[in-house]
């Protein structure tokens, strides 16, 4: 046999699994791409918070903290993480959307709601906007994705695992307890077949034989300007967020990385930024600042994939036990990957929950796929 766990998909989803995975069995990570990280992972905006997401991913996202700060001896030469800090703004009339999410964020010590003059002081640039107070998340950070996702490819190459590239999955036949799976590059075998395709995670299952869950790959924009002239400008204030996620604004460079959190749904496909779409960015960041945009340095944009409940999809297929799926990461993916990975991991190990993961409330149920069956 090639491999007893063929991971498809060398995102930061197939890449932390194969990490947690090769100490224990041959792996084999097979991408459709010349370059691992091509799709989602290498489009992220690259930031830690726990209050990103909701109740169902912070658990994840705070058990993946440890790991960002001490990760283990050898796995990267430079920090996975840098400073940051978060502030979700609100306006007068976002009072009960910034009241349900304080409600959400609940379970997080370090947050607690600012006054207006507060936010100002933290985010001197906030000029056009009516500010009714912010919400703190001081332990927002910035993550090296590129670090983080070539540290889980290393140590995984470094236990054995083979990474192929250019290496489609054309379709997969499980037989006699063993998948045989076609790629563009020729046949494979393997006894586990698990599912790390993100916005093509629905194909995989139909190649394999195995029941969708219902993906929806949404596509997010985002753009990079330089400071505007006149606009007071702190390279080391925090990512401003829209309590209602209608935008984002982090400070990058001698600039913005900005974001109109688009959500459109998209065919899995290799998502390029729309003309709309970058107009909303910089008219959010126009009435919020009251400057002008006269410049962009670049833009991209990149497919969010979410199960039908928003939830991440992790565990066996119920009508195919050989098929793992471990999909659905949304906007997400890459701040929980260290937590996500281990319960992956002890799942298809069939081990009990990593006492790391007990600690900060992992429960594995809520992202069982059977709920969709
Ligand atoms: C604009 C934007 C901002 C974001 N910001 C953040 C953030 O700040 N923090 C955060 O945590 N997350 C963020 N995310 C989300 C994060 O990037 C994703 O959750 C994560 O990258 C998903 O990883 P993945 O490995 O599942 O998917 P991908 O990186 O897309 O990997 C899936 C892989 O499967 C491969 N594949 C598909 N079909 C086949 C096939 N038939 N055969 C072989 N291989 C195949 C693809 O080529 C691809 O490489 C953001 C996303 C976007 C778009």
């Amino acid at each position: 046999m090639d491999a007893e766990f063929l991971i498809v998909g060398a995102g930061i989803a197939g890449a932390g699994l194969a990490y947690r995975l090769a100490p224990k069995g041959q792996v084999v990570i097979l991408d459709m791409e010349a370059q691992a990280g091509y799709h989602t992972t290498g489009r992220s905006a690259a930031f830690y918070a726990e209050t990103y997401g909701g109740p169902k991913l912070q658990p994840l996202t705070t058990a993946s903290k440890a790991f960002f700060r001490a990760p283990p001896a050898g796995f990267t030469e430079v920090p996975l993480q840098g400073p940051l800090g978060a502030i979700h703004i609100f306006r007068p009339d976002q009072r009960a959307e910034a009241d349900a999410a304080l409600e959400d964020m609940k379970a997080l010590p370090a947050v607690k709601e600012l006054p207006a003059d507060v936010v100002r002081a933290r985010a001197p640039y906030l000029l056009g906007t009516e500010i009714a107070g912010g919400i703190d998340d001081p332990d927002c950070s910035n993550l090296d994705v590129a670090a983080l996702h070539q540290g889980y490819l290393k140590a995984a190459k470094a236990h054995g695992a083979k990474v192929l590239l250019e290496a489609g999955i054309e379709s997969a036949r499980h037989e006699d307890g063993i998948w045989h799976v076609k790629t563009r590059t020729g046949d494979l075998t393997a006894r586990v077949l698990i599912n790390c395709a993100g916005a093509w995670g629905d194909d995989i299952a139909v190649r394999a034989g195995v029941r969708p869950v219902g993906l929806q790959p949404l596509r997010r924009t985002i753009v990079t300007i330089p400071n505007p002239k006149g606009l007071p400008f702190d390279r080391h204030g925090p990512v401003v967020i829209d309590v209602g996620e209608a935008f984002y604004f982090k400070p990058e460079g001698e600039g913005y990385l900005i974001s109109p959190a688009d959500e459109t749904p998209s065919a899995p496909t290799d998502a390029q930024p729309e003309m709309e779409d970058i107009a909303i960015a910089v008219d959010h960041f126009e009435r919020t600042s009251g400057a002008t945009v006269d410049r962009l340095d670049s833009k991209w944009a990149g497919l969010r994939t979410f199960a039908p409940d928003r939830a991440p999809v992790i565990g066996f297929a119920p009508d195919q036990p050989a098929f793992f799926w471990n999909v659905g990461q949304g906007g997400y993916g890459i701040q929980t990957s260290p937590a996500w990975s281990l319960l992956a991991a002890s799942l298809i190990l069939g081990e009990p929950l990593p006492a790391e993961l007990v600690a900060h409330g992992v429960k594995s149920a809520i992202y069982d796929p059977a709920r969709f069956a």
